[in-house]
């Protein structure tokens, strides 16, 4: 489980992130949905801990991992990260890029990774470059690369967004799939109502920093907060 509590980011003097609360349980999707500017990914990139709050808490599992005094570094924090720009390593093939994170034996690794390359498809790519692999490909890799070492959080950052639309539904649903089997809490970042409406469990609604309604998406589609939540839904089709 991820729990926000109270994050403010301030950048001269202005609040960018503020107050904001709330939690995802595991195996549940949380979307952090709100316009260009809103604060989207700062959250995030304070939950990743590639950058730090002025005030409040980000805990994993009940354990904080950010407090203000005490900062666990980015990759002790059991949180897996998806970007847009999910660059994979040029020089690496694409089962060492999978083996990136991982610990353990040689032995343990291998497996793991074949494990991985079965779910998304890959089993045959093991040994080809990144610069071998079309966009979809490459994606699907970076996933694999995600989830290796078993993270109990995923944040995604828009991970769909530069993918062609045929391909895109079904990637993003195999993801979203994979993620909830293993229980993992995920916290995406879309600015896009209609993704947020298939794929959220639950909606956080955010402007100007703040997060303004916070629920199930068919809860906040009907009874949004006010006028600019209900425009910000009106081209939901
Ligand atoms: P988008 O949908 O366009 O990605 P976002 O919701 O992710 O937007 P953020 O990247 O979180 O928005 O930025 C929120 C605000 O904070 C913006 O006004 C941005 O200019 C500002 N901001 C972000 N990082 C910094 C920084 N390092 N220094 C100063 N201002 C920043
Ligand atoms: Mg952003």
């Amino acid at each position: 489980r991820l729990e926000l509590r109270n994050l403010t980011r301030r950048f001269g003097g202005r609040n960018v992130v503020e107050d904001v609360t709330l939690s995802v349980a595991p195996g549940q999707v949380t979307c952090l949905l709100g316009p260009s500017g809103c604060g989207k990914s700062t959250t995030l990139r304070i939950v990743a801990g590639v950058d730090r709050q002025d005030s409040g808490v980000v805990l994993v599992d009940g354990v904080p991992v950010s407090d203000g005094r005490h900062h666990t570094p980015p990759e002790a924090r059991g949180i897996g990260l998806m970007f847009q720009d999910f660059a994979l390593f040029p020089h690496l093939s694409v089962a060492d890029n999978i083996a990136f994170g991982l610990t353990g034996t040689k032995a343990d690794k291998a497996r793991r990774v074949a494990e991985l390359l079965e779910r998304v498809n890959l089993l045959t790519f093991g040994e080809k470059y990144p610069h071998e692999l079309s966009g979809g490909e490459q994606q699907r890799v970076a996933l694999a690369r995600a989830l290796a070492p078993r993270p109990r959080v995923m944040l995604m950052d828009e991970p769909f967004s530069g993918l062609d639309e045929r391909l895109r539904d079904g990637i993003r649903d195999a993801t979203l799939d994979l993620l909830k089997e293993a229980g993992t809490a995920v916290l995406l970042v879309t600015h896009e109502p209609d993704e947020a409406m298939r794929m959220a469990d639950e909606i956080a609604l955010m402007r100007a920093g703040r997060v303004v309604q916070q629920g199930a998406p068919y809860n906040i589609y009907n009874n949004p907060a006010d006028l600019a939540a209900a425009a910000f839904f009106s081209d939901v089709n």
